[in-house]
């Protein structure tokens, strides 16, 4: 097999060693439920098993996934309540996300879009993009166009500026959030041309979806430096995931890395409830204990919002941990140690 090309199959992943043939049959249900790619950049990575290693544990299918529990949901997120138009998704007045494909250059194994996307999820058409567009333009009160996915970087540079000047021509338009993990999972693709098709008079971001420190190669590092010298703003978000980071000590290492980077840690994702994934995801007392060991020992430009979408599509809400509840007395704030004391103001 060629070194250079993803893999995206169960015998691609044999071939390469990924899983043994006993694994084979499973791997081959997975696949036929979920997509499965691993692109040349994460397989150079992979460094054990999905057990052991949490680059392989986010990207090489394991037979857990068969396993689906009775709480878990085709679309977690609730995304097709509130569609109003084709690729629009629209939950908050001020902002949209815009979802012009469905295909990204890997595929997650603890994906929330995960029965979504794929390589025959199709692209919008050009009508499509357009009637999605013009929703935009119709809506004065969209102040934030997200661009999501799939990956919207797996986009040409050409379709991706088209869309740029597109929402860049809208006044009412005043940010264009792209979210991605091309930056750490395909580097390559960060061309001058990608970067220029960036370029607008609007605040434009790119959201990194990073999970571990070890994604962070020296060739996604240069790529993020790339697209930060070229004015854009970043910002990360990452999945909070039993076997890949769950620990104070793996997300300080990541959030260390990407502020070095010029990147600022925005959300920690609480694993949403997708089909077949109950094996990443960790209780919300478990994360909270995480997040309060971060508030006492990393700095704050460092720590990033804990996150939950409510399942059915009831939107984004901070999880904690709390510090302040009331007291005999009146407030009570707890410190990062523990420590509980009497607020009198
Ligand atoms: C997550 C999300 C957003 C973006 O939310 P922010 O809190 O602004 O990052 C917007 N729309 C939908 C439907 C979302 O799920
Ligand atoms: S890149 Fe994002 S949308 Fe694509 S499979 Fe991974 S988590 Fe899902």
């Amino acid at each position: 097999m060629n070194k250079h090309s993803s893999l995206r199959s169960a015998s691609d992943l044999e071939a390469s060693g990924l899983i043994s043939s006993a694994e084979r049959l499973d791997i081959e249900e997975v696949a036929r439920r979920f997509s499965v790619a691993i692109t040349p950049a994460m397989t150079d990575l992979i460094a054990g098993s999905p057990q052991d290693d949490p680059i392989a544990a986010q990207f090489v299918p394991t037979g857990r996934e068969l396993i689906s529990s009775p709480d878990e949901l085709s679309d977690p997120i609730g995304d097709d309540a509130f569609s109003p138009v084709k690729g629009i998704v629209h939950r908050y007045p001020d902002r949209v996300l815009l979802k012009p494909l469905h295909v990204c250059p890997v595929y997650c194994r603890f994906c929330f879009r995960r029965e979504m996307v794929g390589p025959e999820g199709e692209m919008l058409a050009g009508g499509e993009l357009d009637a999605a567009l013009a929703y935009i333009a119709g809506n004065p009160a969209i102040f934030e166009v997200i661009i999501t996915g799939g990956d919207p970087f797996a986009l040409s540079p050409r379709r991706i500026g088209r869309i740029v000047k597109a929402l860049s021509a809208i006044d009412h338009v005043g940010v264009i959030r792209f979210h991605t993990r091309v930056p750490v999972v395909a580097p390559e693709r960060i061309t001058d041309e990608l970067i220029e098709s960036l370029d607008s008079p609007k605040g434009v971001f790119v959201a990194l979806h990073a999970n571990h420190v070890r994604e962070l190669t020296p060739a996604a590092r240069e790529a993020c430096t790339r697209l930060v010298k070229a004015g854009i703003a970043m910002v990360s978000q990452t999945v909070l995931l039993k076997g890949v980071n769950a620990t104070a000590e793996a997300l300080s290492a990541l959030f260390r890395a990407l502020l070095g980077l010029r990147i600022k840690p925005y959300y920690l994702h609480h694993g949403d409830l997708a089909k077949g994934t109950s094996h990443f995801r960790t209780t919300i007392a478990e994360g909270q204990a995480v997040m309060r060991q971060l508030r006492g020992s990393l700095t704050g430009l460092g720590q990033p919002t804990y996150v939950l979408d409510i399942p059915g599509g009831h939107g984004k809400v901070p999880i904690g941990p709390g510090y302040l509840d009331d007291g005999e007395n009146g407030p009570v704030v707890t410190d990062p140690c523990g420590n509980r004391h009497d607020y009198r103001g």
